[in-house]
């Protein structure tokens, strides 16, 4: 019996497929993501499956680059052992700077610069388990109290495993407007990469957060030894949770840390399994996110051409990204405009950020 011809080698197949999504008539099944992740680079089915990326996020989230920041708000001596973090139990890694929390000045600080970068939102990340009730909450909270009225961003965080639905509840009342907690990696290939906590864990923190009624950011690392089976697992998972921002990060072997002689991914990989993820995730704000400098080098504004609609600008937690000008210039260069730019054409919508999933936000 001759095997069905795989929809990566058919440009005809992939741009049909392409348009019933983007119409909004059908989903791209996990089969069918499986196919694509194996698509050659530089065929006309890549071309296709590209021009076909761009084609759904158009449809259903438009040209609007949207663009976050994050500042590390306590830094280093985590006591979790993720292996792909320079921050975690056992990394042996020295050259960032380790800081306790950091305080309202230097948060304030830090929505200053990211707004100056083009940034609408910052989320305040710190290197720890997660929090609990009692003293710890309370400090939290009146931070982002504090840091929900400087008005420069959105005040957005990214505090780990909540302790409870109250926990997720103060932080909402305290002012944060989406909270950011990746499932990081395939339910399946979680415990490979950390010990400390489960991935149910993560999962029940998520369901705190959309209780609470937060906006909810989540996604996680491509290219920590998951196989492709395991990185469309992964695809699934987070198209169940429905987040309002999906942000992908590469891994960025770090030496030092447990992941650190793993090899990065191939460029072309990478961008693939972008576009993948917007293939399964038609409506989602999908946002680039850590190693695309380190994984795609000079290549890295090609994520436009993956239907990404998202992108986050600045010095990420230990390492330090692309100079914000870039992002605006490849943007406009690739047809769309960063958010920052558009008030007008979100107030002619009157639609808050203008995207139909929303972007977590509720101003
Ligand atoms: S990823 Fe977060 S929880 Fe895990 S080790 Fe790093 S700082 Fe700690």
């Amino acid at each position: 019996m001759i095997a069905p011809r795989s929809i990566a080698s058919d440009p005809v197949a992939i741009t049909a497929l392409a348009e019933a999504i983007a119409r909004g008539e059908r989903e791209c099944t996990a089969a069918e993501a499986r196919e694509l992740l194996d698509l050659v680079p530089g065929t006309p089915a890549a071309e296709a499956f590209f021009a076909g990326a761009q084609k759904i996020r158009d449809a259903f989230v438009g040209k609007v680059l949207k663009v976050c920041s994050v500042v590390n708000v306590k830094a280093g001596n985590c006591s979790e052992n993720c292996s792909y973090c320079s921050q975690a139990a056992g990394a042996e890694v020295v050259d960032y700077a380790k800081t306790k929390w950091i305080g309202d000045q230097n948060i304030a600080k830090a929505a200053e610069t990211a707004a100056q970068n083009g940034a609408k939102a910052l989320g305040l990340v710190a290197a720890w388990k997660g929090v609990k009730e009692g003293p710890m909450l309370d400090m939290v909270c009146d931070a982002i109290e504090e840091f929900s009225q400087n008005g420069k961003v959105r005040p957005d965080v990214n505090l780990g495993i909540l302790e409870s639905q109250h926990c997720a509840d103060r932080i909402k009342q305290a002012g944060a407007k989406v909270y950011g907690h990746n499932l990081e990696t395939a339910a399946s290939h979680f415990d490979n990469i950390c010990t400390t906590h489960s991935w149910e864990e993560r999962m029940k923190t998520i369901q705190y957060i959309k209780k609470s009624g937060m906006g909810l950011c989540s996604g996680g690392i491509v290219g920590m030894g998951e196989t492709k089976e395991q990185r469309v697992e992964f695809m699934e998972q987070i198209r169940f949770i429905e987040p309002d921002m999906v942000p992908i990060n590469f891994l960025n072997p770090i030496p030092g840390t447990k992941l650190g002689d793993i090899g990065k991914l191939d460029a072309d990989e990478a961008l693939i399994t972008m576009a993948v993820f917007r293939y399964m995730l038609p409506d989602r704000n999908l946002m680039t996110a850590g190693g695309k400098e380190v994984v795609l080098g000079d290549r890295v504004g090609e994520v436009f051409k993956t239907g990404i609609n998202a992108v986050m600008v600045g010095n990420y937690l230990t390492t330090l990204g692309t100079d914000p000008q870039f992002w605006r210039d490849a943007a406009r260069q690739h047809g769309l405009v960063m958010a920052a730019e558009v008030t007008e054409i979100e107030d002619q919508a009157g639609s808050g950020c203008g995207s139909k999933a929303g972007c977590g936000c509720d101003d």
